[in-house]
């Protein structure tokens, strides 16, 4: 696996962890912070039905109370004051609802629905419980709730609520005498409850969550480019640009720009093996310049290192692009035949001898190599071929230089 592979791995990694955590994180915090709004708003509504309770309890039947003995007026109840009041605010906030929902009322508007009687019924188990609150209906209908039990503290409410005889006969004339009686003291007759829309809040939470992951998201994203970018820049180009230096270095030869011993064994090794699977000869035939050390003492080192660069060049003019040639000692070649027999091979050899021989190097004049030349076996391994052609080319030395003797015959 590329390094950048793995860093870019790691950081979507990263990335997607820490995108999955905020995501978690800031959901859970903007719902709640949405509902601890609404909450807050519910707790307000509720204050001001009960302060438009006390004000009517307070201020306005005080007045009317007289006037009721000829005719029953509702605006001196304070459920019917704050019903009617909070009612106009829906003029402007249709989904805000406040409601006294009464087991049995006196005004049947007020009777309570199904779910609101269980509401009641829990009250009336729970004298302790003084609120209820929590979340009511699906989709856009999604309410936030709070109910407080109304529960008859003051005998003054039995006037109206205990048997119609006691009851002003102005009410009764106009809500009858079958609704609304037989309240208790302490009794818990209904509740009031008020509700609020949570989708607004809820929607607006969800798009303050999007525009946030949008916005993680668009950093993410640049950072991810810009970190890539500096990557490249500060690490993976100059690694390249080294590893292609160090590989040259371990596997070239400075002077000639031919491989080295090492890279040249190397290939040699698998030559071999796709020799032994496709069953093609395979040779190499050593050269090493003769008289060398003469031309170094007469024409200088320098020279030496000219003669030795020009003879890389004309190996290399003969030389196929399977073949290989290596620099393997001071001013000692070797070249790699692969799916070369040995008469090829002792051919080639032949032509590289000529090429260096026939043509003067310049400054130098004439110089000449001995060559040693040897097919593998297919069972031998490298260093026994490379030394049977060594052995050849020391007999080519001895036979008088300047040519090419083939391994089998060089006993
Ligand atoms: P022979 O025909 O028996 O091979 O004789 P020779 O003089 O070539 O053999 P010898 O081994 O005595 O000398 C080899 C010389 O090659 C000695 C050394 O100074 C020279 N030599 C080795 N490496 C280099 C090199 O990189 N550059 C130069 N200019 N000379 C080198
Ligand atoms: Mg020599
Ligand atoms: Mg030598």
């Amino acid at each position: 696996m590329s390094l950048r592979l793995k860093f870019n791995l790691i950081l979507i990694a990263i990335f997607l962890l820490s995108l999955i955590g905020a995501a978690v994180y800031f959901n859970g915090y903007l719902e709640k912070n949405a509902i601890s709004d609404v909450r807050q708003n519910s707790q307000v509504l509720m204050a001001t039905a009960l302060a438009i309770r006390s004000y009517t309890t307070d201020e306005i039947k005080p007045h009317l109370d007289p006037m009721n003995e000829k005719r029953f007026l509702p605006q001196t109840v304070p459920a019917f004051a704050a019903t009617e009041t909070l009612r106009r605010l829906r003029d402007r906030f249709p989904a805000y609802e406040y409601k006294e929902a009464v087991l049995n009322p006196t005004n049947l508007r007020d009777r309570a629905s199904d779910w609101e009687r269980t509401l009641i019924e829990k009250f009336r188990a729970d004298k302790t419980q003084t609120e209820a609150t929590g979340i009511q209906g699906e989709g856009i209908q999604r309410a936030l709730y709070v109910a407080r039990p109304i529960t008859i503290k003051d005998a003054q409410c039995l006037v109206c609520h205990s048997v119609p005889a006691a009851a002003p006969a102005s009410m009764i004339q106009v809500y009858g005498d079958k609704n609304g009686f037989g309240w208790q003291l302490n009794e818990t007759v209904g509740m009031q409850i008020v509700k609020l829309p949570m989708l607004y809040p809820l929607e607006k939470a969800r798009e303050t969550f999007y525009s946030f992951m949008g916005s993680l998201l668009t950093i993410f994203a640049l950072m991810f480019v810009a970190l890539n970018v500096v990557l490249s820049g500060l690490v993976i180009e100059p690694m390249a640009r080294i590893n292609k230096k160090l590989e040259e270095l371990a596997t070239k030869d400075f002077l000639t720009d031919l491989v080295n011993r090492r890279r040249f064994f190397e290939q040699l090794e698998s030559a071999m093996a796709a020799s032994r699977v496709n069953k093609t000869g395979l040779s190499v035939a050593i050269f090493d310049l003769d008289l060398f050390k003469r031309i170094n003492d007469t024409f200088g080192h320098d020279s030496g290192d000219v003669v030795l660069k020009n003879t890389a060049l004309r190996v290399r003019e003969l030389l196929r692009s399977s073949d290989c040639a290596a620099r393997i000692g001071g001013e000692e070649f070797i070249i790699l035949l692969s799916e070369t027999r040995i008469d090829a091979a002792m051919a080639i050899a032949e032509a590289v001898r000529g090429k260096i021989a026939n043509v003067p190097f310049e400054r130098v004049g004439t110089v000449s190599a001995s060559f040693g030349v040897a097919e593998w076996d297919m069972k031998e391994d490298a260093r026994t071929l490379i030394n049977r052609a060594d052995r050849a080319l020391y007999v080519a030395k001895e036979t008088g230089r300047n040519r090419v003797v083939r391994a089998d015959a060089a006993v």
